[in-house]
């Protein structure tokens, strides 16, 4: 697949038909990539293809002017297709290079199960349904579902539906919802009053950096409402309580939009479980608008048409 990538890229670019590629590259820690942004056709073999492929890199798209080979998995194929149904993004202008995804692997994830830290471990590989993990010179295997990002177990499109080149077998999803769910699940089962607490504690911590909204491909204004002067929606000192706003806000904001990509909770610098409250707007948007965002290129964006017979079950 990484080398069908790198031909592919080469060619877009010597052929004219891109300007840029958007791609991977090696990271400089161990087990990370880091997003590639390139108009050198000879950068092409620097692109990888490998577990540890996190970025939603449509996040990039809306900033970038000319046209673009970007490198997509199936939730970043759902937030172009997103994109372009909102007209951030021009359908033409995109070369969708569509990776059948397997699922990421969650470092963290692989941190608990061994106890050890990430500059720990010899190697982190898979094969097939495992995951080998060398610490000290051992083999360690475990099911590959105990290390996956949870928004990868929910997966519901792991190879993209929008795409101009495949460069692999498509993957069936196999979505695990009750894995993936379970500290959502676990948050339900609280009270308000404990509910109310345990988001108090959480937010406690939020530094108010935005990454989470900065890595959002769903997140795009040019100038978001947190920094409005006038009126001034949240104070600048982040007090959970502003916080809380923020997240609430946010998470209106891309109703509709989001894919559940589980970016902003990856970037978190605070590991506040965002995905619990996107997920559950997800959720909530799939129940009472039969609506997933970037699944469909032709449905009107959620947000842009209403019918007749909402109007009982949104007024509750
Ligand atoms: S949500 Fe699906 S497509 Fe996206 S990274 Fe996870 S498995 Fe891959
Ligand atoms: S990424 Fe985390 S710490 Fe930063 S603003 Fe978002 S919730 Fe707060
Ligand atoms: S809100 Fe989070 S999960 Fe949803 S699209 Fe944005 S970054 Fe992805």
């Amino acid at each position: 697949m990484e080398q069908k990538l790198r031909q592919e890229a080469k060619a877009l670019l010597e052929q004219g038909k891109v300007d840029w590629i958007i791609g991977f590259e090696p990271g400089s820690l161990k087990f990370t990539t880091t997003p590639l942004i390139t108009k050198d056709k000879n950068d092409a073999d620097r692109l990888v293809i490998n577990p540890f492929i996190v970025n939603n890199l449509a996040d990039f798209l809306p900033e970038i002017k000319g046209r673009v080979g970007i490198v997509a998995k199936g939730c970043d194929s759902r937030s172009i297709v997103s994109l372009i149904q909102d007209n951030k993004v021009v359908r033409e202008d995109v070369v969708i290079l569509a990776v059948p995804c397997p699922g990421i692997i969650d470092l963290s994830k692989v941190e608990r199960l061994v106890g050890k830290d990430r500059d720990e471990l010899d190697d982190v590989t898979r094969e097939g349904d495992k995951v080998i993990i060398k610490v000290n010179g051992k083999k360690k295997e475990f099911p590959v579902t105990e290390v996956l990002f949870d928004h990868c177990l929910a997966c519901e499109l792991p190879t993209p539906q929008e795409y101009d080149i495949l460069l692999g077998e498509p993957r069936p999803p196999a979505p695990n919802l009750e894995v993936s769910g379970k500290d959502i699940e676990n948050l339900k089962g609280l009270t308000p009053e404990q509910r109310w607490e345990f988001w108090g504690n959480e937010l406690s911590r939020c530094i108010r950096c935005y990454a989470c909204r900065n890595v959002c491909p769903a997140c795009y204004c040019q100038r978001c409402f947190v920094e409005e002067t006038e009126p001034q929606w949240v104070m600048p000192v982040p007090r959970w309580q502003d916080n809380l706003l923020f997240q609430i806000v946010r998470n209106i904001h891309v109703a509709g939009r989001c894919t559940d990509c589980g970016e902003c909770e990856r970037v978190c610098p605070v590991n506040i479980p965002l995905r619990s409250l996107t997920r559950e707007m997800y959720d909530m948007v799939d129940e009472l608008f039969h609506f997933k965002a970037g699944m469909d290129k032709e449905a009107l964006p959620l947000m842009t048409h209403y019918e007749q017979e909402e109007a009982e079950d949104f007024f509750r």
